[in-house]
């Protein structure tokens, strides 16, 4: 098939797919079909029999699970980048965090992760976070009465301009996304409404934020293979741009931050992140040199198949064997669709990674 490779390695490790054992209960045979349904249809394949031939592998070594053959360059392109170029978990997250305040993404355990911050470092004051900024702690540092931010604020430009829009070619964008802001300022008015008819029935709701912004708090999207990145957008703004308009963070690159020096930030998140890397442990080791600590949220088995390998517990249980000093501390019983973990690396083996 056109639009698969083999590898002949486990992409996380590089460790040979001969050497490893084939787990099916790793990945749901028939996941992903959401993201990958539109890729099928125009290459004219059958859904069901590109996802059959993706064969799930445990690796061996380093703990991941991952697929093989999966898609090849042309074809994940054609999944991220055109035909379903909208990170739809992350999306629905704002959704849910301005309709009823929630931030989904966050697991009920995000007390021990606080705990466990203040027990080793204390109160923290600086704080990066990469990948999409709704699947983290950036919704929940701010108010979800500052959405509203989204509609009042005079410098919201979630319209593309008028002059990109009078190029043909990007007429049906423009329209879909000015349709797409309409759509949200209708959905923040009915909020509104909901929101004054429940304070009318006495029910409490949260108006303040879960937690405090640190004094440094920055967003680092991530360019990636295998990611939405800055493909990503809805009513009519990308999520860099979204996440801007309610909270201080400073959006900012990948190689900006790393300029920075060793564990110059207090705490890093990664959540659900890295199994959408190219190279998941170049970034996390990078992430370990300038962050004290770096929380990661991951899915545990079993895996969904726009996923090309899956990080669950069995792989943050391997990481001492791979990172030098590494310390890995369990934040959640492990047992959920989710593991939480924060990790950690000393200053001197953080100068060395
Ligand atoms: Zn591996």
């Amino acid at each position: 098939m056109r639009l698969l490779e083999n590898s002949g390695k486990c992409p996380v490790c590089g460790f040979p797919t001969s050497q490893n054992c084939q787990a099916n209960e790793s990945f749901e045979p028939y996941g992903g079909r959401e993201y990958l349904s539109p890729l099928a249809e125009t290459e004219t394949v059958e859904i069901d029999q590109l996802l059959a031939r993706m064969q799930p592998y445990q690796c061996k070594n380093c703990g991941a699970a991952y697929l093989e053959p999966w898609l090849n360059a042309y074809a994940r392109s054609r999944v991220f980048v055109t035909g379903h170029p909208v990170h739809n978990a992350g999306w629905r997250n704002l959704q849910q965090w301005i309709e009823r305040g929630l931030t989904p993404a966050i697991p009920s355990s995000i007390s021990s992760l606080f705990e466990e911050i203040d027990r080793r470092i204390g109160n923290f004051t600086s704080y990066v976070e990469f990948g999409c900024p709704f699947q983290g702690l950036l919704l929940g540092l701010a108010p979800p009465e500052d959405a509203t931010l989204l509609i009042k604020s005079p410098e919201s430009q979630f319209t593309m301009s008028s002059a990109l829009a009078r190029r043909r070619l990007l007429l049906p964008m423009y329209w879909y996304q000015k349709l797409s802001r309409y759509v949200f300022q209708i959905s923040c008015y009915l909020t509104r409404i909901r929101k004054t008819r429940d304070r009318i029935r006495g029910r409490r709701l949260r108006d303040k934020p879960l937690f405090s912004l640190p004094a440094t708090s920055f967003f680092v999207p991530l360019s990636s293979s295998r990611f939405w990145s800055a493909n990503c957008s809805m009513y009519g703004g990308t999520c860099p741009a979204v996440v801007s308009q309610f909270s201080n963070v400073t959006v900012s690159s990948l190689a900006e931050v790393m300029k920075s020096e060793i564990h110059q930030f207090d705490v890093a998140g990664l959540f659900n992140v890295l199994d959408h890397q190219d190279n998941p442990m170049n970034l996390l080791r990078e992430v370990l040199k300038i962050s004290k600590l770096v929380i990661c949220l991951s899915h545990n088995p079993p895996y969904t198949k726009q996923h090309h390998f899956g990080l669950g517990k069995e792989f943050f249980y391997k990481l001492p064997d791979r990172i030098e000093n590494c310390e890995v501390v369990a934040l959640s019983d492990l047992e959920g669709p989710n593991c939480f973990f924060l990790i950690s690396v000393d200053q001197q083996t953080a100068s060395e990674l």
